[in-house]
């Protein structure tokens, strides 16, 4: 099957390359696909795309003029995929459902204690020889009352964590799940949960019920100087809103992994030039605010588990085999 690869960065290459065994036609192409290079799949029969692909409406009509047939996201979130084009134009999208829960877990959890402890600031404070410990100070996790929102498998895999820092662990989700309430794990309301916890961190998928979950409202339901951490996607949370619940000391931290406007930021190197977002660079001025460039998913475990699922839905899709990661 001949497959137009979008958005792809060195790593993408090499493990894609690497799953594929020349069983199909790769062609890597390092701009996002979006309505302006829509044309570049001209006789592909699919693309594979990634968070910052803008697969629109416009977008899908191109794709489906120009023969595509098949949609494979190489990430677990379709929010950036309009499924009711898709279904229209009779294109199949498919997606890598799972592909190593922990790493996103463990990066929530990356944020969590260096907000806390500061370990980045150490580090550079000690690269200059200062060794004071001034500013460095934390809290203990033990004892802490976590907010897990959306216990899924991330979700749940960092309820875990947090459990075996002896954090007191509560949930909200739309569905309660048995096995972590087995091992304690409360589920509350989101108010509940909004008024009482010490950190909270999102674990929901995009929809139109979460988008600004994480508005003024809920900002001003938070115990004074929680911290919020987002390894999910940016649209969770209003930005500017955020911004001002730092500035008047309601929220005490924020640790974010995605953002609302990373498409035009993340995985770029952009060092020389003039950032015109100025949300994010009010955000990267405080100094309780920690920014990593979508990194959660960035493991080796996790892109070879990509990589495989990806080649296994080129191969299902080809041979008309029943389409299990489908998106519908
Ligand atoms: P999942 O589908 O296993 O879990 C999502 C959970 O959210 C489910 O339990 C679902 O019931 C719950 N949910 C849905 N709507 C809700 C609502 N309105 N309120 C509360 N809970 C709700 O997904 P997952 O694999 O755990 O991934 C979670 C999210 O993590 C994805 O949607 C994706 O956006 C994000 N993600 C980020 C990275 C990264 O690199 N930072 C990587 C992978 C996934």
């Amino acid at each position: 099957m001949k497959v137009a690869i979008f958005s792809t960065k060195s790593y993408d290459k090499e493990y894609l390359d690497n799953y594929n065994n020349e069983v199909h036609q790769l062609s890597y192409f390092e701009t996002a696909l979006n309505v302006d290079t829509a044309s570049l799949a001209l006789g592909f029969d699919a693309v594979c795309v990634f968070v910052s692909d803008k697969v629109d409406r416009k977008t899908i009509e191109i794709l489906a003029k120009n023969g595509v047939k098949l949609i494979d996201l190489r990430c677990a979130g379709f929010n950036n995929v309009d499924l009711e084009a898709a279904k229209e134009y009779q294109i199949k999208v498919l997606r890598v459902p799972a592909y190593s829960p922990q790493s996103v877990a463990e990066h929530a959890v990356a944020l969590i204690l260096t907000l806390n402890r500061k370990t980045h600031k150490a580090y550079n404070r000690v690269r200059e020889s200062n060794f004071s410990l001034e500013n460095l100070m934390g809290f203990n996790l033990y004892g802490k009352t976590v907010g897990v929102i959306g216990t899924g498998k991330i979700g749940s895999a960092f309820s875990k964590i947090m459990l075996g820092f002896g954090c007191k662990v509560l949930a909200y989700d739309i569905f309660e799940n048995a096995v972590l309430k087995e091992k304690g794990i409360e589920y509350k309301s989101l108010d509940e949960i909004l008024a009482v916890a010490d950190i909270i961190s999102l674990h929901c998928p995009l929809t139109p019920d979460t988008h600004h979950l994480f508005n003024k409202m809920a900002f001003d339901k938070i115990k004074k100087g929680a911290m919020l951490i987002n390894t999910s996607r940016g649209g969770l949370i209003n930005t500017s809103d955020a911004i001002d619940a730092l500035k008047h000391g309601q929220l005490g931290y924020l640790g974010i992994d995605v953002y609302e406007q990373e498409e035009n930021l993340f995985f770029k190197d952009l060092s020389g030039s003039l950032i015109q977002d100025d949300l994010i660079e009010r955000l990267i001025s405080f100094h309780n605010v920690l920014i990593t460039p979508h990194q959660g998913f960035f493991t080796h475990e996790a892109l070879t588990q990509i990589a495989l699922t990806t080649m296994k839905n080129f191969t299902d899709f080809e041979n008309g085999l029943p389409l299990e990661n489908e998106v519908k």
